[in-house]
């Protein structure tokens, strides 16, 4: 893999980038048994470097290895530790972390000894904007996708596997191959889902909606920050079905994830979203969410863990 830092922790050791390697026999590359996670850290004016909600990452890691019966061989806080290490001994400022928990070398076959054990790495590497700065600042042109989100119960979206990345896979290769941004997913009761990567919010008429936990959904960190942050503006929040034509008439939406952040909506099947552009409630949720960052915005929450003590 191209090189994006000059060291990463693997199985409890900090190597050098490029002799974290694993076989080509790794159960993860043939069966998508992975689990991980996408964390950014910040350089805030205050308290220098800080990763954003570690606790609640880490959790989500464990929570997707639960579900599927995959040991961790570390404690939650090892890896908290480890995590902050990597971004220490890369010197990085901000950061993007990529923290995974795979099957390797537990022999060939989907029949996972019971007590097979995950290899862990944590990567961190430096990142911008993934849906591009022009994006963040005059929205992102999205397109509804022909590809379903996955089903209920059929693979489970609240675990955030490397398996389901697939159907992100197809639903992002179209949008780009149509010439958006980004697709969106409806799920297979044709309501809306998510983006390949980010969560959804629909605004009109001030009221802010958003898809519910059952719409097939990983249940975004951001997504529950926005909620917070337009809870803390007074906005009120529905976790509701949102059909797909509810998009068309929105004033604003906005996608939301670690890698996108909070990106605003321009348009989406050739449609323009109210007026185009970022709308002024989603400039709000934006500003106090890189508020978080740049010292505008108390963190209240303590969400912010401090890298550099
Ligand atoms: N949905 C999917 C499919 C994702 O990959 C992501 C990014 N991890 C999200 C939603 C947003 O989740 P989070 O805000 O926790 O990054």
């Amino acid at each position: 893999a191209k090189q994006l830092a000059d060291y990463i922790w693997f199985n409890g050791n900090i190597i050098p980038w490029k002799e974290a390697t694993v076989h080509v026999m790794t159960h993860a590359i043939h069966y998508g048994s992975s689990v991980f996670e996408g964390v950014r850290a910040y350089n805030t004016p205050d308290q220098g470097t800080c990763v954003f909600r570690l606790q609640e990452h880490t959790r989500r890691l464990f929570d997707s290895a639960k579900i599927y019966r995959m040991n961790i061989p570390y404690t939650m806080d090892e890896l908290n530790q480890a995590l902050i290490d990597i971004i220490v001994k890369n010197e990085l400022k901000s950061a993007y972390i990529r923290p995974i928990a795979f099957f390797g070398d537990i022999g060939m076959g989907i029949k996972v000894p019971l007590d097979a054990e995950a290899e862990v790495s944590i990567a961190a590497f430096e990142w911008g904007a993934y849906l591009g700065e022009e994006a963040l600042k005059n929205g992102v042109d999205a397109g509804i996708s022909s590809w379903n989100r996955l089903a209920a119960n059929t693979m489970p979206t609240g675990a955030k596997a490397g398996g389901n990345y697939l159907s992100s896979q197809l639903i992002s290769m179209e949008a780009r191959r149509h010439g958006y941004g980004e697709g969106i997913a409806l799920d297979r009761n044709g309501y809306i889902s998510e983006g390949a990567g980010e969560n959804i919010f629909v605004i009109r008429d001030g009221v802010i909606s958003t898809t519910p936990k059952t719409a097939a959904i990983l249940p975004g960190i951001t997504r529950d920050t926005v909620m917070t942050l337009a809870k803390e503006l007074g906005y009120e929040i529905r976790e509701e079905n949102i059909p797909r034509e509810a998009m068309y008439l929105a004033d604003e939406i906005l996608m939301c994830g670690t890698a996108a952040e909070v990106t605003p909506v321009n348009s989406v099947d050739g449609i323009t979203v109210g007026k185009g552009g970022r709308g002024p409630i989603t400039k709000e949720i934006q500003d106090m969410f890189f508020g978080l960052f740049n010292g505008k915005t108390e963190d209240k929450w303590n969400w912010l863990t401090p890298v550099y003590k």
